[in-house]
């Protein structure tokens, strides 16, 4: 039995990833062992670790100047790695806080340097992008979350900006076309749209780092992981494994472009339902809508549990919104296909049907 997948991270993956990756489980490449007992060293995972790097940089069609890293410690890591290897103390980073992620990006900032708030959408609980504001020349760096995975937003325009510009797209990383070389760094935890739990994706320009002049500890110097391509200690072997089948399958698709249009459709289609259905609405100021977390409530709440238990019946699990927003929220990254959001949508105009 297979269930329809909303859940908003880690979510699905694609099943011909899925179904390689348990054959590799019990025999790797034929090597008669499984993939969690090959050496990281060994010349079948440098291949794997070699071929994931760059199909990194195929499908973001990067620059000659960027470097690609698994890295371990999640998205999370990043809110400390990045200003430990970009921000001197005295030194000022903006920040757009647009949600939860971006507020602990910022918080983490501080122990590093001076942070400006350059714009925020808190005063209506992030539900929606900031339009208007002006980025200092001065500071080191902007950071952007591209999509906000609670509150169902997305900057659908990337600020145009003259300092260098780092981005946490761990919920929309490969959903989308976008100039990737307009970023300074991206950084996105693996199990949304990449792979599982585990191994966080960094894309970096060589050029701006060494700039700091405090010492980095070695695991925390992107320096250290670009000479050794990655591997400096031990990686997550099946995580990296599983990542470079899932971008291995995006190429397969058609790449980027492809996913976008496919990803347009599934959200235009769950939308339209949300506006439509009477028993429905959308949390989120229609123009910063996410094509990746659909967040919604029912204009009578008392019935939210009743929908919740229906749609569990109906095998669609994972859509009870996140706390701070309360509803639900539909995740519909990549893997997703059309046909489980139809069917969302089906069981919604069922419910309308019944309980109109
Ligand atoms: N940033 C965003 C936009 C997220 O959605 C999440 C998790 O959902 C995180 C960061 C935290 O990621 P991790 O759990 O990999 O640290």
């Amino acid at each position: 039995m297979q269930v329809h997948n909303f859940n908003a991270g880690p979510s699905m993956l694609p099943n011909e990833v899925l179904y390689k990756a348990s054959k590799a489980l019990i025999d790797f490449d034929g090597l008669g062992m499984s993939i969690l007992e090959i050496s990281h060293r060994s010349e079948a995972f440098l291949q794997v670790m070699a071929e994931a790097r760059q199909l990194v940089r195929e499908l973001l069609q990067l620059d000659e100047d960027f470097e690609v890293l698994f890295l371990h410690g999640g998205a999370s890591t990043q809110f400390m790695q990045v200003p430990y290897n970009l921000l001197d103390a005295g030194e000022t980073a903006g920040y757009l806080d647009t949600g939860v992620w971006a507020n602990r990006a910022l918080k983490e900032a501080r122990l590093f340097g001076n942070v400006e708030v350059v714009a925020s959408s808190a005063d209506r609980n992030y539900c929606y992008i900031p339009k208007s504001f002006t980025v200092p020349k001065h500071l080191k760096y902007l950071h952007i979350t591209t999509n906000n995975t609670i509150y169902g937003t997305q900057w659908h325009q990337i600020p145009e900006v003259e300092v260098p510009l780092v981005a946490d797209m761990s919920s929309d990383i490969f959903s989308r076309r976008l100039d990737f070389n307009k970023f300074a760094l991206i950084y996105a935890g693996a199990q949304k749209n990449m792979g599982p739990a585990g191994v966080t994706l960094v894309v970096v320009r060589k050029s701006i780092l060494g700039k700091v002049s405090r010492l980095i500890p070695t695991m925390l110097d992107y320096r250290v992981h670009i000479q050794h391509e990655s591997i400096y200690n031990t990686p997550p072997v099946f995580a990296v494994y599983i990542s470079m089948l899932t971008l291995r399958w995006l190429k397969e698709q058609g790449g980027v472009d492809a996913i976008e249009k496919r990803n347009e459709a599934k959200a235009a289609l769950l939308y339209r339902e949300i506006d439509e259905n009477p028993l429905f609405r959308g949390t989120a100021d229609p123009a910063d809508r996410s094509r990746m977390n659909v967040c919604f409530v029912m204009n009578d709440p008392s019935l939210e549990k009743e929908f919740l238990e229906f749609c569990k019946k109906e095998d669609i699990v994972g859509i009870k919104g996140h706390r701070l927003v309360g509803g639900f929220r539909a995740s519909i990254y990549n893997a997703m296909p059309i046909e489980s959001v139809e069917y969302l949508v089906e069981s919604m105009r069922y419910f309308a049907r019944t309980h109109g």
